[in-house]
C-alpha cells in the first residue's frame, strides 16, 4: 500500500517511508492511497483476541511492508505490563447506552500512550527498511500530554534523540513535573515563552528550514515528528475505536452491526480522525461528535464551514485541547473532498497566509453527514465532573468532561438515542486542581499535594507513575524564546 501527500497525490511512499519522513516535503500529511476494508467476520474474529492481537490484526492491513510477525512483536511490547489494565483500552459503562473508553492506563496516564508506546518501534523499523543510516531526532511541540508520552516512548531508544518544547505556564503542575523529571540519556525538554501554537509553529519552522536540515544532515541527523501529523502515530489510534466496538459486542451491550456514536474531546483532530478512518474501514459508526472547549475553532468550522485561526486564545482547564490550528483536519478535507489534493493545498495556503478559509458547500455537507459537534465552557466542564462524580461515583478528567457535556447536549438537541462512547483521554489525576475544585474540595496549593487530596476525597488510588513523581529529580529547567528554538536544537544535537 502506498501513502500519498494530501497536497500532492503524485508523491507516493511506502508505509515505512511515510513513517520515517513524518510529513511530506510539500507541507502535506501522508494518507493511505486506499483504505482497507474490515473483513465481514473481523469483529467476531477479534472477540477472542487480546488488545495487542487486535492491534496487530488491524495495523497489518495498513502496513504491508511489515511482516505480521514484526507487527505482532511491536504490539506485544507496546501494550503489555507498561499498562495497568490488561485490556490497555478498557470500556466502562455508565448506563445502557453511555460508555467510556478509558485510554489512560498507560505509563503517562493520557491517551497519547496508546500511540507513543508503539511509534518508536514503527519508526526505528521504518528507518531500517528505508535504508536510513542517519540518526533521528524527534521534535515535539506539546500542550502537555504528547511531550511526556513521547519522552517515555523514545527514552533510550538506540539511534534516536528526542527534544520536547512546551509552553511555559501552559501545562498543569503534574505535566510539568512529568516532563522536567524525565529519565533517559537521549532526551531534552525546553519551555518556550508563548502558547502551544507558538511552540507548534516553531517546530514546524524547524522542519521546513532547509539550511538547518542540510546542516544536521552533514552531521548525520535528520528530524522527525511524534506529533499526530505522523501516520505512525495515527494508525495505532484506529485500533481502539474498533476494539471498543468488539468489547461492546462481546459484553452484549450492542449487536454486531449496530451503529454507535463516538464523542471525542478534540484538539489537533488526531484522535477523532482515527475514528473516521475506522468508520471508513467499515466500522458501524453513526456520528463522530467533535467536542471543543472554549477554543471552539473546530465547532465553528463544522457549523459554518469557515476555519478561522485568527481568534482569541483561551487558556482552559483542558489544556490539551487549547489549540487554534488543528493540523489533522487537513487529512479530513482531503478524504472528504474525494482526494482533491489541489483543493486541500489551496485551503492550507489560505490558512497559512490569510488565517482562514471557507470550504465549499459540497464538502461541508459531506462532512456534516458524518460529524456532529459541540462546545463546552469552563463552568460546564466543572459541572460535568461534579455531576458524574455525584450521580455515578465515576471520576473523569477535564477533557473527558468536555466530551461528556457535549454528548449530553447533542442528545438533548438531536434526540439521537444511538449508544454512544465518550472517549476518555486522561486520568483525572493528571488534572487534580481542576477536578478537586469541580467536586467542591479544597484545591489550594499545587503539585503532588493535590494528588493526595484528590485520592483522599474520592478513595481512588492515583496511578503509580504519578505518585512516583514525589521522589523524582528535576533535570530540565531551560526556557527559551520562540525565535530561539533552532539554537536550542543545534545545541541539543552538538
Ligand atoms: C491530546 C489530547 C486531546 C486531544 O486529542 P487530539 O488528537 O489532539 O485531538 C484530548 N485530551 C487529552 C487528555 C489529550 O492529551
Amino acid at each position: 500500500m502506498r501513502y500519498i501527500s494530501t497536497r500532492d497525490k503524485s508523491v507516493k511512499l511506502s508505509a515505512a517511508g511515510a513513517i520515517s519522513m513524518g510529513m511530506a516535503r510539500d507541507g502535506g500529511l501522508f494518507v493511505p492511497e486506499t483504505i482497507p476494508e474490515l473483513p465481514t467476520d473481523a469483529i467476531e474474529k477479534m472477540t477472542g483476541m487480546s488488545y495487542p492481537r487486535r492491534a496487530a490484526y488491524i495495523m497489518s492491513m495498513f502496513l504491508d511492508d511489515f511482516s505480521p510477525d514484526e507487527i505482532r512483536e511491536y504490539t506485544e511490547k507496546a501494550y503489555g505490563d507498561n499498562f495497568d489494565n490488561v485490556m490497555s483500552a478498557p470500556v466502562k459503562s455508565l448506563d445502557d447506552r453511555t460508555h467510556f473508553l478509558e485510554l489512560w492506563h498507560g505509563p503517562t496516564s493520557a491517551f497519547k500512550d496508546m500511540a507513543l508506546q508503539i511509534l518508536p518501534y514503527l519508526l526505528t523499523a521504518s528507518m531500517k527498511k528505508t535504508g536510513e543510516r542517519r540518526r533521528v531526532c524527534i521534535l515535539v511541540a506539546t500542550s502537555g500530554d504528547t511531550g511526556k508520552a513521547a519522552l517515555e516512548g523514545f527514552k533510550d531508544v538506540p539511534g534516536t534523540r528526542i527534544l520536547v518544547f512546551f509552553p511555559k505556564n501552559g501545562v498543569s503542575d503534574i505535566q510539568e513535573l512529568q516532563m522536567t523529571t524525565q529519565q533517559g540519556d537521549n532526551v531534552g525538554v525546553m519551555q518556550v515563552r508563548g502558547n502551544f501554537d507558538d511552540a507548534q509553529t516553531g517546530v514546524k519552522k524547524l522542519f521546513s528550514d532547509e539550511q538547518l536540515r542540510a546542516e544536521l544532515d552533514g552531521r548525520g541527523w535528520f528530524l522527525s515528528s511524534a506529533n499526530s501529523i505522523n501516520w505512525g502515530r495515527l494508525l495505532p489510534q484506529v485500533v481502539y475505536y474498533i476494539s471498543t466496538y468488539v468489547e461492546l459486542v462481546k459484553d452484549g451491550k450492542i449487536s454486531n452491526g449496530d451503529k454507535i456514536n463516538f464523542c471525542v474531546p478534540t484538539g489537533n483532530f488526531g484522535d477523532i480522525l482515527a475514528g473516521f478512518y475506522a468508520m471508513r474501514m467499515g466500522l458501524p459508526v453513526n456520528k463522530l461528535i467533535c467536542a471543543s472547549n472554549s477554543n471552539d475553532v473546530l465547532t465553528e468550522f463544522f457549523e459554518t464551514g469557515v476555519y478561522n485561526r485568527l481568534r482569541p486564545f483561551h487558556t482552559t482547564v483542558s489544556p490539551s485541547m487549547d489549540i487554534l490550528i488543528s493540523s489533522n483536519l487537513e487529512r479530513l478535507l482531503f478524504e472528504m473532498s474525494g482526494a482533491d489534493d489541489r483543493l486541500t493545498a489551496s485551503y492550507m495556503k489560505l490558512l497559512n497566509e490569510e488565517g482562514s478559509y471557507k470550504i465549499n458547500d459540497e464538502l461541508k455537507s459531506a462532512i456534516n453527514a458524518v460529524f456532529a459537534c459541540g462546545r463546552c465552557s469552563e463552568e460546564e466542564t466543572r459541572a460535568a465532573i461534579a455531576g458524574t462524580w455525584k450521580d455515578s461515583g465515576y471520576l473523569i478528567d477535564t477533557h473527558t468532561a468536555v466530551a461528556y457535556h457535549v454528548l449530553r447536549e447533542y442528545r438533548r438537541k438531536s434526540g439521537d438515542g444511538t449508544p454512544s462512547v465518550v472517549v476518555s483521554t486522561a486520568s483525572p489525576y493528571k488534572f487534580c486542581k481542576a477536578v478537586l475544585e469541580s467536586i467542591g474540595r479544597d484545591s489550594e496549593g499545587g503539585g503532588l499535594d493535590l494528588l493526595d487530596r484528590l485520592s483522599e476525597a474520592t478513595a481512588v488510588a492515583p496511578p503509580k507513575n504519578l505518585s512516583g513523581l514525589r521522589s523524582a529529580q528535576r533535570r530540565f529547567e531551560g526556557v527559551c524564546e520562540k525565535e530561539g528554538m533552532a539554537e536550542e536544537l543545534r545545541a541539543f544535537l552538538k
